[in-house]
């Protein structure tokens, strides 16, 4: 049996005590060691962060990769087949090592100092592909279940990450109200159906905006950011776009 709250607070005590000092004034690479030049806010070498799997060929709906490297203007499989309430979508990088490994390691072991990193990596590939800049940014939410037994939302470490780099606050607008099985257990067609109604508008959300940055770490089928957009645009939000870490090859 796991207890949520020791969790919360083991994962809390390594990250102070194994680390934080390298991520707060990193002086080596994140991903090969490197030693880096002293005072500069840089999280990775240059070779390591040319050699990252940025998307440069993207859908131009959800940003996902697209393979067949087609035109900017072109959409990938998922999106041509359904109907998207986000309206633009920017995706750094493939759900690919390395960079992968770095999620996993702040999802899953806790260390959330690597929330301002990955994060670099968001703004860099927003900041080159944006179409506006939006009024404010929020996230995916997680089911307060999932909250306690993590300790935290990555979505929301990122997007606060985000925020700050672009200099926009960052909001919680939406509630997770349905706890079921784990997506990624679940096939194409069970994933839309698990995902449906999953969400809410949070209740004194009162906000009317023309442009929203929806945050998540990671978009499979897009199904998820699309619940969250439907009930952001039913509440007033009149442009959405989703910014993900990683994305999936559709
Ligand atoms: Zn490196
Ligand atoms: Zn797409």
């Amino acid at each position: 049996m796991r207890f949520p709250v020791l969790h919360f607070f083991s994962s809390f005590a390594r990250h102070v005590t194994a680390g934080v000092l390298d991520l707060v004034y990193p002086r080596s690479c994140l991903l090969c060691g490197k030693l880096l030049e002293f005072d500069k806010p840089l999280y990775f070498c240059r070779n390591c962060l040319r050699n990252l799997p940025w998307i440069h060929a993207r859908c131009r709906e959800c940003g996902r990769y697209l393979s067949a490297a087609g035109p900017v203007q072109s959409a990938c499989k998922t999106c041509s087949e359904s109907r998207r309430f986000f309206d633009s979508g920017v995706s750094a990088l493939l759900f690919d090592h390395p960079a992968k490994k770095l999620l996993f390691h702040m999802k899953y072991q806790g260390d959330f100092g690597l929330a301002a990193p990955l994060a670099g990596l968001m703004t860099r590939a927003y900041v080159k592909n944006a179409v506006s800049h939006p009024d404010w940014i929020t996230f995916v939410p997680l089911h307060p279940f999932r909250f306690k037994e993590r300790g935290f939302n990555q979505s929301e470490l990122l997007a606060n990450e985000v925020g700050k780099r672009l200099r926009i606050r960052t909001f919680p607008a939406l509630d997770r109200i349905r706890f079921d099985a784990v997506q990624a257990s679940l096939d194409l067609r069970e994933r839309a159906k698990n995902i449906r109604n999953a969400f809410q508008i949070k209740k004194k959300f009162n906000r009317k905006s023309d442009h929203v940055l929806l945050v998540d770490d990671v978009m499979t089928t897009g199904n998820t950011l699309n619940e969250c957009a439907k009930i952001l645009k039913e509440n007033g939000v009149s442009y959405i776009t989703v910014l993900t870490l990683m994305s999936v090859e559709d």
